[in-house]
């Protein structure tokens, strides 16, 4: 699939054309929002096999998958921002201290303007357009940039979104990395990026030359620390489950595992059955197993393998033409091990043995702040105990990936994994400034003449 990247020398129109409807307030209006809201969920409603099909060419993504997290997921924001747009919109009346009990405050919530979404390739309609109905909800116009690499789903989200989206404000531009850099020259008022940690730091650079604010959901290692008292089969198989959906390209995977020897044991006599269980004896033949986006990320997966120093207990299959790696478990793998230099982002899972929790603690506190933690025990006082001495984005306790699928809970990174959070509420909040409404009546010239000078020691008493 070839996709149609658009001329450079489009952007200053298209940028002035949004920012034109902006500033006449095409956006504003609430009934314009929830209309747009509404096409957006038609979008996905009436296209789902489109998509799906689109999401299985790129990706291998099985429709249950696509429904999951991707088009079901967006969906239902964008329902959730239906019913609460007008709350959210709605000024908010601050308490004051006695001295200003006359003067109303309020915070008044103003879309910030125009504004640039950058989509990555792995989950192509989440991460593109969920940020989009935050920016629909808080009235911005917006630049809305897939990921070149998801071609088909580009494609796809690129003919749809005329049909149904208003082109006076929000409009697709396609693209790699010289149409962003050049859509970076233009100042936008807010830009949200999700990708690589690397390409981040480009965007925060660009962006810093207009002092443009950035939403940065990056990635990392998110690890697993399993305490012995783990159910072994469950944890199994949640694991498996966190590893290989969408073939471990997702941000908040499992990265690698940390468990004592035993656990480690007790989990590669089990892990086996897990793989069997959902993807049958031989995963490449399973509907449900995806692929690794490109080459590229193939041969980079390949070469993480084949100079790991840990022993391939589990899988280790692969082929190239089909973009395929098997379900694939490394033990016994060395602190400083190849698995253990960048995020794997494939369906690859390191266990490194630890003598003990304040082992693993003190590992993953060496490192760059994770997306996700995942920590791992029957105890609370154990969980506690973890989630007290780490950091991270996020955390789901004895599970993995289920946060990013709750509106109500804020989704990104801390550190190297990110800034800004998004989701629900959240993301509403990334796109409206929160403007601080002041009156002060006429009426009470008197009440305040006191901070006029020339003062008097007697006006003020502190
Ligand atoms: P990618 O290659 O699709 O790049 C992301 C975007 O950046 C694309 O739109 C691409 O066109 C653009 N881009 C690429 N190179 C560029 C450059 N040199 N200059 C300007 N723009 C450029 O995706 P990726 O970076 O491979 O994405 C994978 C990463 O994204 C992983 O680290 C993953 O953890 C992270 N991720 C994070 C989240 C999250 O919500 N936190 C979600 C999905 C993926």
């Amino acid at each position: 699939m070839v996709l149609e990247f658009n001329d450079v020398n489009e952007f200053p129109q298209l940028i002035e054309d949004l920012r034109t409807s902006f500033a006449k307030h095409l956006t504003k209006p609430l009934g314009y929002r929830k209309k747009q809201l509404e096409q957006l969920y038609n979008l996905l409603d009436e296209n789902q096999d489109e998509l799906c099909e689109a999401l299985y060419k790129d990706l291998h993504k099985s429709k249950i998958q696509s429904m999951l997290s991707e088009i079901g997921l967006v969906r239902e924001e964008c329902l959730e921002a239906l019913n609460n747009l007008d709350r959210w919109a709605s000024p908010e009346y601050v308490k004051t201290s006695l001295m200003f009990k006359i003067n109303k405050c309020h915070i008044k919530k103003d879309p910030v303007g125009t504004v640039l979404i950058i989509g990555a390739w792995n989950y192509p309609v989440n991460v593109l357009l969920l940020p989009l109905v935050g920016a629909i909800a808080a009235g911005c116009t917006a630049v809305i940039k897939p990921s070149e690499l998801a071609a088909n789903t580009a494609a796809v989200i690129t003919k749809l979104s005329s049909q149904y989206l208003d082109k006076n404000a929000y409009r697709i531009v396609n693209g790699g990395a010289t149409e962003t850099m050049s859509l970076l020259e233009y100042r936008f008022d807010h830009i949200f990026y999700t990708g690589s940690g690397a390409v981040g730091k480009i965007i925060m650079a660009a962006a810093a030359k207009h002092l443009t604010p950035v939403t940065l959901e990056l990635g990392g290692k998110s690890p697993v620390i399993l305490a012995n008292d783990v159910d072994i089969p469950i944890t199994a198989k949640r694991l498996i489950w966190g590893k290989t959906f969408n073939n471990g390209q997702t941000c908040i995977a499992p990265d690698y595992i940390l468990c004592t020897r035993e656990i480690q044991e007790a989990l590669i006599k089990e892990m086996p059955k897990a793989i069997k269980d959902s993807y049958g004896s031989d995963p490449q033949n399973s509907p449900d197993y995806g692929r690794i986006i490109n080459q590229r990320h193939f041969d980079r997966l390949s070469n993480l393998l084949s100079r790991t120093r840990g022993k391939k207990v589990i899988g280790g299959n692969s082929d190239r033409d089909d973009l395929y790696i098997e379900p694939t478990v490394v033990s016994d793998v060395p602190k400083d091990d190849s698995l253990m230099q960048e995020e794997i982002f494939g369906p690859i899972l390191p266990i490194v043995v630890v003598e003990s929790i304040d082992d693993a603690i003190k590992y993953i506190n060496e490192r760059d702040t994770p997306l996700a933690l995942y920590p791992f025990s029957k105890n609370d006082k154990t969980i506690k105990y973890i989630l007290d001495n780490t950091r991270s984005g996020g955390t789901v306790i004895n599970d993995t990936m289920l946060q990013g699928s709750v509106p109500a809970l804020p989704f990104g990174g801390t550190g190297m994994s990110g800034m800004g959070a998004y989701h629900g509420r959240y993301t509403f909040d990334t796109f409206t400034h929160k403007r601080s409404v002041m009156s002060s009546p006429l009426a009470i010239e008197k009440l305040l003449a006191s901070r006029y000078a020339p003062h008097k020691k007697s006006d003020f008493k502190f």
